[in-house]
């Protein structure tokens, strides 16, 4: 099984597709955002490093950031890693390599999940999220909540995520496109790179990851 780099825009359903891999193969998920969450909690040099960077509103920087995915992936030696929200620059990815290369070069794919702008937005539009984490959509009868507006998993009252309007979702999709270019490119260039048209079933979709990321 080949361990994975997730890249997609917004609304393109990284996080069900990556749950579908934890329950079924038991990948580790390693999401950045929450890397940093949780590291910023902590009474370390790095840790409070993360906090004066959030408090000062100031981005976490390419070389704070490959340092907490170099910990994470020491620490999860030998187990299946799906890696989401990194790498973000052409930067991180170049020193990523590294950190693989230091890790034996574990066998790896880069899954970047496609979806058009207009797709995006009918998503974005139909995002309820809890406050739990948990992530829904009123226009995929997958993504539904069984009762309107409930989190099934916890039963609290769901919420649009306030960001979530037409403008601010533009700015967003087309700074991560933008950004997202370069990185496609590289891994494109060593042959890594496979392309997962998410405009359809949650579970046509997964299939289709499914058969990319067992070991020919
Ligand atoms: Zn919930």
């Amino acid at each position: 099984m080949k361990n994975i780099i997730l890249i997609a825009p917004p609304a393109a359903g990284k996080g069900t597709q990556s749950e579908l891999l934890v329950k079924k193969y038991g990948y580790v998920h390693i999401s950045m955002g929450d890397l940093l969450r949780e590291e910023s909690t902590k009474d370390t040099e790095l840790g409070n490093e993360i906090k004066r960077l959030i408090a000062e509103g100031t981005l976490v920087n390419d070389d704070l950031t490959i340092e907490l995915i170099r910990k994470k992936l020491n620490s999860i030696k030998g187990q299946h890693f799906c890696l989401d929200g990194f790498p973000r620059t052409i930067y991180q990815a170049h020193e990523f390599a590294k950190v693989l290369e230091e890790l034996g070069n574990p066998d790896y794919i880069v899954l970047y999940l496609d979806l058009s702008k207009d797709a995006a937005y009918a998503r974005i539009n139909g995002r309820l999220i809890c406050s739990c984490g948990k992530s829904y959509n009123i226009y995929d009868e997958n993504l539904k909540p069984k009762v309107a507006g409930i989190c099934d998993k916890c039963g609290k009252e769901l919420v649009k995520r306030s960001d979530d309007n037409a403008e601010s979702f533009k700015v967003r999709y087309e700074t991560v496109l933008n950004n997202f270019a370069d990185i496609k490119k590289f891994y494109q260039e060593q042959g890594k790179l496979e392309t997962v048209n998410v405009e359809r079933d949650v579970m046509e979709i997964f299939h289709d990851i499914e058969k990319v990321i067992v070991d020919d």
